[in-house]
C-alpha cells in the first residue's frame, strides 16, 4: 500500500511517502532558522510555519515520488505528542487530505514513528528489540515486541531529554541552535577525556532506584561551572574539548544503560532513534560496546534520526500492513499522547 505521511509535532513540516518499506519521497520544510534568535522553538512560530508549508511540502513529496494524491491508500498523521498548535495543522490538514480522497487515516504516535522509521532502511524490525529514543523532548528506553502493539517503557529521563543537554551545553559553548549539530562537529577535534564530567544516575546507589532512567540536568550545570570558572579566570574555554568530553558523558551513560536494557529483556538487538542519534560518537560507541555484549545496533540514517514525514508513513504502513482498524476523522490532536498509544483510536 502507498502510504503519505504528515509531521508537524514540533518545528519541521515534513511530509513522506512510503510503498509498503520502501521510501519515495521524503521532504521537510524547517522553521529551525526562525526559533534561532530565541535559542528554542517558539510554539506560535511553529505553528505558522506548518500552515505555510504545508501545501508546498505535500506538492513537493508527492512530485518527488511521482504519485498523484489519488493513488495514496491511507493517510497517516502524527496526532502526539508535541506542541499542540502544530500538531493541529498537521491534523487538519491530514484528515482534509483523508476526507477529499475518501481514504483512511492514521493518527501515529511520534516516538513510535522514531522507532518505526528503521524499517524503511534495514526492513522488519526484530522480533524483540530495545529501543533508545533520544530527542530534543524525550529520552526513553522502550521494550519493543511488536511495533504495532505498542511499546512498554523501561525508563526514561528524570529531568533534561539527551537533545535539549546538548541544545543548553552549545549555548554555553556559544554554539548555535540546535547545537546538537554544532556540539558533533566541534567533539571532532576535541580531546574527550580533557575532563571528565558528571555520568548522570549510575552511582550503585541510583542503579537501584533508577537503573534504566537518565539524568541530564547535573551533566549541564556541571559544563556551564566549568567554563564559567574558566571564563572568571580569564581564560580561554577550549570549545573542542569541552564539546568532546561533554559528548562523551552523555553517549557513556546512554549506551551502557541500553546494553544493559538488553540484556535485562533477553534481547539481541537494539534500535537507536530521535534526534540524538544522528550524534556521530554514540552511534560508534554504541555499535563498539554493543558487539562486545553480542548485540546487534540498528540505527537509521541520520537524515530520517530527525523529525520528518517518512517515519509517520511508516509506522502507518507498518499499521496498515498489521491490519489495524483505522482512527476515526475526528481525531484529536493529543498534545501528550502517551507512549504506549501507537495509534490514536
Ligand atoms: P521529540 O521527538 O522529542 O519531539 P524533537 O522534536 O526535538 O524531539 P528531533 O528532531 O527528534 O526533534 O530531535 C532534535 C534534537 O536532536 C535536538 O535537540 C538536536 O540538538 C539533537 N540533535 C540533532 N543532531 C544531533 C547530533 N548530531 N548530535 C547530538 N544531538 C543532535
Ligand atoms: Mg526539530
Ligand atoms: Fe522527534
Amino acid at each position: 500500500p502507498l502510504i503519505l505521511g504528515i509531521e508537524t509535532s514540533c518545528d519541521e513540516t515534513g511530509v513522506g511517502i512510503v510503498r509498503g518499506q520502501t521510501l519515495l519521497a521524503d521532504a521537510v520544510a524547517s522553521s529551525v532558522e526562525e526559533h534561532a534568535r530565541f535559542g528554542g522553538v517558539v510554539p506560535e512560530v511553529a505553528s505558522r510555519a506548518h500552515l505555510e508549508a504545508m501545501v508546498p511540502t505535500i506538492r513537493r513529496a508527492c512530485e518527488t515520488a511521482g504519485i498523484r494524491p489519488t493513488d495514496v491508500d491511507a493517510v497517516a498523521v502524527t496526532s502526539g505528542p508535541g506542541l499542540a498548535g502544530a500538531l493541529l495543522v498537521g491534523v487538519a490538514a491530514a484528515k482534509g487530505l483523508a476526507l477529499s480522497l475518501d481514504k483512511p487515516i492514521y493518527g501515529v504516535n511520534h516516538l513510535a514513528a522514531h522507532v518505526a522509521v528503521d524499517t524503511l532502511e534495514h526492513g522488519d524490525l526484530p522480533k524483540g528489540c530495545v529501543a533508545m529514543l533520544v530527542s530534543g523532548g524525550h529520552s526513553s528506553l522502550l521494550s519493543v515486541e511488536n511495533i504495532t502493539d505498542g511499546v512498554v517503557p523501561m525508563g526514561s529521563t528524570i529531568d533534561d531529554a539527551a537533545g535539549e543537554a546538548f541544545d543548553k551545553v552549545a549555548r554555553v559553548l556559544g554554539l548555535p541552535f540546535p547545537g546538537g549539530p554544532w556540539i558533533d562537529k566541534a567533539a571532532q577535534d576535541g580531546d574527550r577525556l580533557y575532563v571528565t564530567f558528571p555520568r548522570g544516575l549510575t552511582s550503585q546507589r541510583d542503579l537501584e532506584r533508577h537503573r534504566f532512567d537518565f539524568s541530564f540536568s547535573g551533566l549541564k550545570t556541571a559544563v556551564a561551572r566549568w567554563v564559567e570558572a574558566r571564563r572568571r579566570d580569564g581564560e580561554d574555554v577550549p570549545v573542542n574539548h569541552v564539546a568532546a568530553a561533554f559528548q562523551e558523558a552523555v553517549c557513556d551513560v546512554l549506551t551502557r544503560k541500553a546494553i544493559d536494557a538488553c540484556k535485562d529483556r533477553g534481547f539481541e538487538h537494539l534500535l537507536i532513534g530521535g534526534g540524538v542519534a544522528a550524534n556521530s560518537r554514540l552511534r560508534a560507541m554504541a555499535e563498539e560496546r554493543a558487539a562486545a555484549a553480542g548485540i546487534t545496533v540498528r540505527v537509521p540514517r541520520p537524515g530520517l534520526c530527525t523529525d520528518n514525514g517518512a517515519m509517520v508513513a511508516a509506522l502507518g504502513s507498518e499499521l496498515v500492513r498489521a491490519g489495524r482498524t483505522p482512527s476515526p476523522l475526528d481525531l484529536p490532536a493529543d498534545s501528550s499522547m502517551p507512549i504506549t498509544e501507537v495509534l490514536n483510536r
